[in-house]
């Protein structure tokens, strides 16, 4: 059973796709939505995103069968703290944020008795932020994990079907394990386009025009990833420390052999090394997680 009121709290990237995906599927529920600046307000009223935009969080959430924060993950206790008094008995909290544990030891211990709380984490985005940022197809054959924390399985059910309606795929995970795939594929990854833009801006040998107008794709790619929010993504590395600096540890591991290799001229580890990325590669393209890619369409062709 799909949900009849639902309310946005915070209105960037990911809510914003949420309400363009939930009107794509026909869904029926009055979409509240609120964010903390008059300015995103009055963009969301402009464009027409959510039914009703309110000028608080406690009318927003206030009939809501289901309640998403949307913030970023350290906003999201402070958020829940506020709204928590005007839940609806029997009513549905669920976030988007990047990083669970720090989210649920946050919001969890706010959530009243009779509310359910399903932590989530739609495993999509783009460097773009705010109320402008979203469309409707961002969830198209993407993941989003789903960490039921005490709810009950009834609520955990009707949240994943939300999703998969948006276009979703569903799967569970426990908590930790969410944080250390997480610190795996989305947030050390950032971190590494992150630090290697800053080199690159570091080097003077290398004037700036040459590094905008001589970019090749591999540099191109770690910039578009670099512009991602630097709010939220400090956030992530503030809240999910411990799964970050052990994959940090590992990269830097990684990196030092990869290093070796290259000052004792060993190609074969190098290329073997290289063989084996590329098929990682492929099998993320095979997966159907890069459809954008011009590799796609011909290891599809391949197939
Ligand atoms: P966004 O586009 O930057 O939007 C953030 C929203 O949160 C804005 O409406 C902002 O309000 C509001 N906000 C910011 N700081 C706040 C605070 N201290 N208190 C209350 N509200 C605050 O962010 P997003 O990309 O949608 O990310 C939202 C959540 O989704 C984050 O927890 C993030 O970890 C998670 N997530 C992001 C991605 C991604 O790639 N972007 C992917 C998966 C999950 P104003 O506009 O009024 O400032």
């Amino acid at each position: 059973m799909s949900y009849q009121r639902v309310a946005l709290i915070g209105l960037g990237l990911i809510a914003s796709s949420m309400f363009w995906a939930m009107k794509r599927a026909g869904m029926e529920a009055h979409v509240t939505g609120y964010a903390r600046s008059a300015e995103t307000r009055d963009t969301a009223r402009r464009i027409g995103l959510c039914d009703t935009v309110c000028d608080s969080a406690e009318e927003a959430v206030k009939d809501a069968d289901l309640v998403v924060l949307a913030v970023p993950v350290g906003a999201m206790g402070r958020v829940a703290e506020a709204i928590a008094p005007h839940l609806k008995p029997g009513c549905t909290v669920t976030d988007v944020g990047s990083v669970k544990k720090a989210v649920i030891e946050a919001v969890g211990p706010h959530i009243p008795e009779g509310v359910d709380f399903v932590p989530a984490h739609p495993m999509a985005g783009t460097e773009h932020s705010g109320p402008e940022a979203g469309f409707a197809q961002l969830y198209d054959n993407r993941w989003c994990l789903i960490v039921p924390h005490g709810a009950r399985e009834e609520a955990t059910e009707r949240l994943e079907a939300f999703w998969r309606a948006l276009g979703a795929n569903t799967e569970r995970m426990e908590v930790e394990h969410h944080d250390l795939v997480c610190a795996v594929v989305s947030h050390v990854p950032h971190l590494i386009a992150y630090t290697m833009v800053g080199v690159a801006d570091d080097l003077r040998r290398v004037s700036d025009q040459e590094v905008i107008k001589f970019s090749a794709a591999g540099f191109r790619d770690f910039t578009r990833i670099a512009a991602s929010d630097p709010t939220m993504w400090r956030d992530v590395f503030l809240t999910n420390k411990d799964a970050a600096l052990e994959i940090l540890g590992r990269f830097t591991e990684e990196l030092f052999a990869l290093q070796r290799a290259i000052r004792t001229g060993d190609g074969d580890t190098l290329f073997d090394y290289f063989t084996h990325t590329r098929e990682i590669r492929r099998g993320i393209l095979q997966a159907g997680q890069d459809t954008d890619a011009p590799d796609f369409g011909r290891i599809k062709k391949a197939e």
